[in-house]
């Protein structure tokens, strides 16, 4: 039962990863086709750690769920 219970955790722990992974990813997707500044029109940005997006002209953030 030790083992068995041992592995489940495994198990989370993959799946886990697997899905922050998944969701960066599509995150990453979504960015590429959708990103234009609001503010300068500029289609190149830096993805922040909280998803957010920060043009590299004019430094304007645009928040994931804008
Ligand atoms: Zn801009």
């Amino acid at each position: 039962m030790n083992i068995f219970k041992g592995q489940n955790l495994l198990e989370f722990s993959d799946r886990f990863k697997t899905d922050v992974d998944c969701e960066e990813y599509l995150s990453e997707l979504k960015d590429k086709r959708t990103f234009q500044c609001l503010k300068c029109n500029h289609k190149a940005y830096q993805r922040k750690v909280d998803f957010s997006r920060q043009c590299n002209v004019c430094n304007y953030i645009i928040n994931i769920s804008s």
